[in-house]
């Protein structure tokens, strides 16, 4: 059975760290049109990007998903590319900010660089820089590759308020969102984080899809000792899944049931592990599979 993880329709992210309520309305007005050029491995990034908070608090903003940027050319419309290079001039504010839109691009430093390797229309636009002093606010959540490199939300945040002689109201109203949203996506890794430690009793979580087992029994105390089963899982050429038992059942407390398990499945490879089961989990779950 396929569980389907809920988003919120607002911010697309988990309910438990949705940012709906942070978001500025009506939307923040930079009068700079902006264009992100995103690579398509960062559209797909589950960790947290700070480009749909710009879509959601930006008007005028908009994004492309592509690894290969083509421009239309719009009459009137200027467009500069924020992107280092050697004829790369510092943004300043001009008289036609208005006719002009920024170009940036998202995805990591390599990702951001073939984009626009591979665009002649990129290619072609002047490339504009701007100075960034501060880290970026992402801190553990991304590794940013050097100083001076900030997410895409710090970097356009910055633009703007260059393009706007200094005022830096909407990059400040910006940078308390993003801080706002890291805070609560860090609070809620944190919590995972202690959360696992306590379910494995202080024994490290193997990597994640190193683990074989898709479906544990809930948590119990640990002083209620159960009867447990190691298994493991073989998928058929139907796409139907078999679980066999391994050995005979066995009386554990969960977490030792688990610590077993983790020791059990060292220098196991992927495919070869043992998931440790609820025997009662283990006869509900072989009955389906025959009914
Ligand atoms: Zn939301």
């Amino acid at each position: 059975m396929e569980v389907k993880r809920s988003v919120c329709d607002g911010c697309g992210r988990p309910p438990i760290v949705c940012y709906c309520d942070l978001l500025p309305s009506p939307r923040l007005a930079p009068g700079v049109r902006i264009l992100c050029v995103q690579h398509p491995n960062e559209a797909k990034r589950k960790a947290l990007s700070s480009v749909p908070l710009l879509q959601h608090s930006l008007e005028d903003f908009t994004v492309d998903v592509t690894e290969m940027a083509t421009l239309a050319s719009v009459p009137g419309r200027r467009r500069v590319l924020l992107f280092p290079g050697p004829t790369a001039e510092m943004l300043a504010p001009s008289a036609e900010t208005e006719a002009l839109e920024l170009v940036v691009v998202d995805g990591t430093w390599k990702e951001a660089k073939r984009l626009v390797n591979n665009s002649p229309d990129l290619q072609a636009l002047p490339r504009v820089l701007i100075a960034c002093s501060a880290s970026s606010l992402y801190g553990s959540l991304r590794n940013e590759p050097k100083d001076g490199y900030v997410s895409t939300l710090e970097a356009v945040a910055q633009a703007i308020t260059v393009l706007r002689h200094g005022d830096n109201r909407i990059q400040l109203r910006l940078l308390s969102l993003f801080g706002e949203v890291v805070a609560r996506q860090t609070a809620f890794a944190d919590a995972g984080r202690r959360a696992n430690e306590a379910f494995y009793d202080g024994v490290p979580k193997p990597d994640r899809s190193r683990t074989p087992a898709r479906a544990v029994a809930p948590a119990t105390d640990d002083g209620d000792c159960r009867e447990y089963i190691f298994y493991t899982v073989t998928t058929g050429f139907d796409g139907r899944e078999a679980w066999a038992q391994h050995g005979p059942a066995f009386v554990s407390s969960y977490s030792h049931a688990m610590r077993l398990c983790v020791e059990r499945n060292e220098g196991r490879k992927r495919g070869e592990r043992f998931g440790v089961v609820l025997k009662e989990t283990f006869a509900r779950r072989t009955a389906e599979d025959e009914a």
